[in-house]
């Protein structure tokens, strides 16, 4: 099965997708991380977008719907993605529609992790010492904020309305975030 996790910057979606894949053989395609990756190898790509990421600015759609491609045309991750932070526009949502038909495949759930900024702003700042991201700071972290909540509101509705949609409370602890995910693939599956 393929899954769509989003939610703010902060709101767990990197491990609870974490979680998921281990328990469901799935595998994550965190745009945010791949995206990190090319900055900290130094790729072309990485230079390019530097800045952006820095700034908690989006990257273009192009560049996300190309990394996004090359997933879901190799074989090896057939219906097995999690998707951790794609789509998060209305543009990216079709364009992943669009790619899905391509290559034969669906979104069987999608889930919504809502938290509030205040707790983002308490999950970043204990973040920042752990993973010493550059863009885990509280300024960009409210713009982060503030660009999820911009553009995810057409992305909700367009998965309201195929019937994929599932709110989950991001509040929570990990283990019952967890708990309440595994629950809602279970339905599925069953
Ligand atoms: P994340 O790890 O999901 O919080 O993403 C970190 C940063 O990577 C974001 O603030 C954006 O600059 C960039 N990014 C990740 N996913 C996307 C996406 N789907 N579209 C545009 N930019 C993205």
């Amino acid at each position: 099965m393929n899954i769509v996790i989003f939610g703010p910057p902060g709101a767990g979606k990197g491990t609870q997708s974490n979680l998921i894949v281990k328990k469901f053989n799935l595998h994550q395609l965190s745009t945010g991380e791949l995206l990190r990756k090319e900055i900290k190898d130094k790729t072309k790509l990485g230079q390019e977008i530097t800045s952006i990421i820095n700034d908690g600015n989006l990257v273009s759609d192009e560049i996300v719907g190309n990394i996004i491609e090359k997933y879901l045309s190799d074989k090896t991750y057939n219906s097995r993605l999690i998707f951790d932070g794609y789509p998060r526009n209305l543009i990216q949502a079709k364009n992943l529609d669009r790619l899905l038909n391509k290559y034969n495949q669906k979104i069987h759930v999608v889930l919504k992790l809502s938290v509030s900024l205040e707790t983002i702003k308490k999950r970043i700042s204990e973040r920042k010492n752990l993973e010493k991201r550059t863009d885990d700071n509280e300024k960009t972290a409210i713009k982060r904020f503030l660009n999820y909540e911009q553009n995810i509101q057409p992305v909700i509705d367009f998965y309201k309305q195929s019937n994929l949609l599932k709110v989950v409370n991001g509040e929570t602890s990990i283990s019952e975030i967890s708990n309440e995910i595994s629950g809602l693939i279970e339905g599925i599956k069953g």
